[in-house]
């Protein structure tokens, strides 16, 4: 499926297919058959979904619509909320998450996460990157100072912090912070990055940075981000799935999701009509 979309955006773009094939992605998230509901509320509904690894898979719909829900499921951080029940599969790298013998310590650890609004812990800026790697057992100065700079640099922030990294990380703006959260996500060297409306609390300046950085993430890591800013889906990722009420209307090629979506539904709310 991923091969016959790409070619048909890029046929639309008139590029010349034959010279560069396509190469298939191999599958990080394999989601099937997914329902969770919260007490009564059924919040997904039948999810199928396929991530693709290097690339930036965007989710887009109106508030409520489980988007939030669905991203927490793939690092099972959904599970801490009482009352929870969850039907069907999600594999990750060819093991189904919800086996009884799966470790969810160790999924925690392949998988990283950015919340909607920055939170270091309050700590250095220092201690912040270099919590996770010491809670796996690295304790090592030497290796610690490595992992700082190099999460810190692969975060873009490097060069705005390195005079500073003994300081709180409470004294950094919100953009900063921000960036700070992914270097923390970064030190526990992941494979994949959920990130959950990561750009919603920052001003326009600190999103283009945030932007930026993803764009540059997706060479080594695979990148889920939920989004209520619909250019910025366009902008950065290279597939869109469009949730409502709990379901996934279309999942696609961006290009095709916002230039031509198969569904009305889609076309009416990437054209305001609803949401
Ligand atoms: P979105 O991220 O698209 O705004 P959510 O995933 O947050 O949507 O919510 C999907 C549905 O699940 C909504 O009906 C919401 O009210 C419900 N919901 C979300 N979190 C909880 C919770 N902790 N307890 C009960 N219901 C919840």
């Amino acid at each position: 499926m991923v091969k016959s979309v790409s070619l048909e955006v890029r046929q639309e773009r008139n590029e010349q297919v034959a010279e560069a094939p396509v190469q298939d992605k191999k599958v990080v998230y394999d989601t099937r058959g997914l329902n969770l509901w919260y007490g009564n509320t059924h919040a997904l509904k039948d999810i199928k979904l396929e991530v693709h690894e290097n690339e930036v898979t965007a989710i887009i719909g109106p508030s409520g619509c489980g988007k939030s829900t669905y991203i927490k499921t793939l690092n099972r951080m959904v599970e801490l909320v009482p009352e929870v029940k969850i039907t069907g599969e999600i594999i990750y790298r060819d093991k189904n998450i919800f086996d009884r013998s799966y470790r969810v310590e160790e999924l925690r650890t392949r998988v990283g996460m950015v919340f909607q609004k920055p939170n270091p812990f309050p700590k250095s800026i220092f201690e912040n990157v270099a919590y996770g790697p010491k809670i796996h057992g690295i304790r090592d100065k030497k290796t610690l100072n490595e992992i700082v700079e190099k999460s810190l640099r692969g975060a873009a922030i490097w060069d705005e912090v390195k005079d500073r990294l003994h300081e709180n990380a409470y004294g950094l703006s919100g953009g900063q912070q921000q960036r700070l959260c992914i270097a923390r996500a970064l030190a526990i060297e992941p494979d994949v990055i959920l990130m959950d409306e990561p750009t919603s609390a920052l001003d326009p300046k600190s999103t283009l940075k945030v932007e930026e950085l993803v764009q540059e993430l997706k060479s080594n890591y695979s990148i889920m981000i939920v989004t209520h800013n619909m250019q910025q889906a366009a902008r950065i990722s290279d597939k869109t799935a469009f949730f409502l009420n709990g379901e996934v209307v279309e999942f696609d090629a961006t290009d095709k999701i916002f230039s031509n979506p198969s569904d009305k539904r889609t076309e009416d709310y990437i054209t305001g009509r609803f949401g």
